[in-house]
Order: structure tokens, then C-alpha cells, then sequence
């Protein structure tokens, strides 16, 4: 590869930036503190996951050995049997959230889709792309849905099919919508399982719960017809990529043959990344069930720790239980942009990631805030003094 010298230059200088800006992330829940040198080598092949890793397929490069054991993996810690599931690695949480709601949509061609109004904002794009009826549905104050609005909507569309898209960890507020209540709910109201569909929408927290102590309800053993995974997110990866698992019955409904690739095809894309398959399962081979419940311990450690500190500061800032997003008053605009936060409202979050268990962005973050809220409390006061005065 040739580039001219001031190309060269354009890359230096990009490359520099990535550098400096590396551990940046506390808005977004991206861990960056992975390491795939080991299959940097790879970059030189084609790789390419065309269609099926459970068929032949004739084009050679692909790396469907390595996307059976990640969804293998995926498999077991969502309590469904490997031989009962399909799924594949996807592009990203986006990709599997759709996947999901596609074959809700093939099982319940009429049915309508209900969502909370904290849900990630990539479901109104699917509900277009696919065109299935949608309702949003009122939040509680922690992020979770409101189960009344929901039922109130269900009952007042006559909905006999309803698609319960089900945020396990919203991306604001990481809260986890009780999927055992929903479902309590919905047999009250008189929908028979067979009826609905339940779609998890796992990006951050389907690598989360299935390693912690209490667990809210999330696997297929709690009743989910399918949930989707953001690779890079929890576990980290420089190409955004992710999982979804679905239910092989399901799934049998969506199949596409493809003659010049000798498979059927139950994907979305036709090309698939085969790269993102042999990080995903070199970051899931290199770390044991111990390593990751250890992982996710002290990023659950390090939330709490933010909370405690703003909170000792008078600063009512909180989290979900299980989440590793801390919800907090959201800053001047200075600090926003300086920490790269996201702000939904008046609040704020930062996550604690893995790269930030050393504490040291999120000292700096809360140091500012609170320096911040103690000087607007002293100017207010020194105001309403005068005023007094
Ligand atoms: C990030 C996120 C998504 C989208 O996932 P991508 O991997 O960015 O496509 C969907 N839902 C939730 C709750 C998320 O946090």
C-alpha cells in the first residue's frame, strides 16, 4: 500500500488521537481495556460468515468453527439448550433487536409491538424498517416500564398478539423491565403464552446478569423468546459487533435458501464480519465464569462507589439495582462536553466500565461536579443573602 506522504500524516495523526482518546469513555458503555493481538494476522484474510455457521458453506475463509462455540457459550448462559437455539454474531445490539423483532413480526403478522418510552432509540428505526404496529408505553421513575400503562394499552388496542419488546438495562438509566411480572400481567389479562412474543433487549446487561449473585429475571428459562447482545459494549471489541439467540422453531420460519452458497440463510445481512466471531471467542475463551463474575464485581463495586461519593457530597445521584450506570444531576455544559457525557433530560450517567476500575476518570468527574454544585450552592446563597439583606 502506497499513501503520499500527507496521507501518511492524515493516518499519524488519527492514529495519535485514538491514543490520547483511547480510555475517554464514561458516557457510553464501551469497555476498552481488551487485547486481540493474537489475532491481529487475521486482518490479512477475507474472512467472510456468509449465511449459516451450522451449514457448509463453500466459501472457505469463514470462521463458523469459532461463531459455534461463541453462540455455544451464548447458549448455556441463557438457560436454553444449544440444539433448541439459533443465533448468530451480528453487527451489533441494533442488528439483534431487529432480528428479534422480525420474527415476532413473522409469528404475529398483525401483532403490535409495545416499548417503553426509555427504550433505545434504534426500535423505532426497526418498527419502520419492518413496518409492525408499535406502541410506547409510559416509564416508572427508575427507567423500568410502567406494567399498568402496558396493560392499559394492550387492553385498549384489543391486542390478542402482543410483541413485548423488553429492555434488560436501558441504555439511560440501565433498568431492567421485570419480565416475570409482564408475564404474570399478560396470563391475568388472559393471553395464552403461545400468544405473545418476548423480546430481551440485553446491549449491556446480557453481560452482566448471568454474572451476578441476584439476578433479575432474563433467560430463556424465565420465559424470553429471544434477546440480543452488544459485543462491544461489556465485553469489548474494536469492531462493533454482538450476539442475538433465538428459538430454533422460530427461526425454522425465516429460512432463505441460497443456491450459489449451497445453505439457507436465516440472517440479516448476506456478508457477515468473520473477524468479530474469532474476537468474540477469544474474549470469552480467555476468561473463565470466575473471571467474568470477578469483571463485573468491581464495575458494580466502582458504581456504587460514585454513588456513595456524590451522594456524601449531598448529590442525588443513584443507580439500578445490578447496573453499572450511575444516574446523576446533569452538569454545566463545560463538564458534558469535557467528559463526553450522555444527558437525557436533567440527568446525566457515567458507566463504569473496566477501564475505569482504577477510579481515576470517575474521581476527576465527580471531583468537578461536586466542585461545581458546592459553588453554585455558595452563589446562591450569597444572592438570596443579599436579597435578604
Ligand atoms: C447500545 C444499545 C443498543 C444498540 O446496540 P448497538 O450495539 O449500538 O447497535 C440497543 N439497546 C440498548 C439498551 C443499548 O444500550
Amino acid at each position: 500500500m502506497t499513501l503520499s506522504t500527507a496521507d501518511q500524516r492524515k493516518l499519524e495523526s488519527f492514529w495519535q488521537h485514538c491514543v490520547t482518546h483511547q480510555y475517554f469513555n464514561i458516557g457510553y458503555p464501551e469497555s476498552a481495556d481488551f487485547d486481540y493481538s493474537q489475532l491481529h494476522r487475521f486482518l490479512q484474510f477475507s474472512i467472510n460468515n456468509c449465511g449459516d455457521w451450522n451449514e457448509y458453506s463453500n466459501y472457505l475463509l469463514n470462521s463458523f468453527d469459532f461463531e459455534k462455540d461463541v453462540m455455544t457459550y451464548f447458549s448455556e448462559l441463557f438457560n436454553i439448550a444449544l440444539e433448541d437455539s439459533w443465533g448468530y454474531v451480528t453487527n451489533g445490539g441494533t442488528e439483534g433487536n431487529m432480528f428479534g423483532c422480525y420474527l415476532a413480526r413473522e409469528l404475529f403478522p398483525d401483532g403490535t409491538l409495545y416499548y417503553s418510552k426509555d427504550t433505545h432509540y434504534s426500535v423505532a428505526k426497526i418498527v419502520k424498517l419492518l413496518r409492525i404496529k408499535c406502541r410506547a408505553v409510559e416509564s416508572l421513575p427508575n427507567g423500568e416500564i410502567d406494567y399498568n400503562d402496558l396493560m392499559a394499552k394492550i387492553a385498549a388496542d384489543q391486542e390478542r398478539h402482543p410483541i413485548i419488546f423488553a429492555n434488560i438495562g436501558t441504555t439511560l438509566r440501565g433498568a431492567i423491565d421485570n419480565i416475570a411480572i409482564i408475564q404474570q400481567r399478560l396470563q391475568q389479562a388472559g393471553i395464552a403464552r403461545h400468544d405473545y412474543y418476548l423480546h430481551a433487549d440485553a446491549a449491556l446487561s446480557g453481560m452482566i446478569l448471568p454474572f451476578v449473585e441476584h439476578p433479575q429475571p432474563f433467560s430463556f428459562a424465565d420465559g424470553i423468546d429471544s434477546i440480543c447482545v452488544s459485543g462491544h459494549k461489556m465485553i469489548g471489541s474494536p469492531i462493533p459487533c454482538g450476539i442475538v439467540v433465538a428459538k430454533r422453531k422460530d427461526v425454522a420460519r425465516i429460512s432463505v435458501e441460497v443456491d450459489y452458497i449451497l445453505a439457507h440463510d436465516k440472517t440479516i445481512s448476506g456478508s457477515r464480519n468473520g473477524h468479530t466471531p474469532l474476537m468474540m471467542w477469544a474474549a470469552l475463551r480467555s476468561q473463565s465464569l470466575a473471571d467474568w463474575r470477578h469483571r463485573i464485581r468491581r464495575s458494580l463495586d466502582a458504581a456504587q462507589y460514585s454513588v456513595d461519593r456524590f451522594q456524601a457530597a449531598g448529590i442525588d445521584a443513584w443507580r439500578n439495582k445490578n447496573s453499572i450506570t450511575v444516574v446523576f444531576p446533569c452538569p454545566s455544559e463545560q463538564i458534558v462536553k469535557k467528559y463526553c457525557l450522555a444527558t437525557s433530560g436533567n440527568t446525566a450517567h457515567l458507566i463504569t466500565t473496566p477501564h475505569h476500575h482504577d477510579n481515576r476518570m470517575i474521581d476527576a468527574l465527580i471531583d468537578e461536579v461536586i466542585a461545581e454544585t458546592q459553588l453554585t450552592a455558595w452563589q446562591s446563597g450569597k444572592t438570596s443573602k443579599r436579597a435578604a439583606g
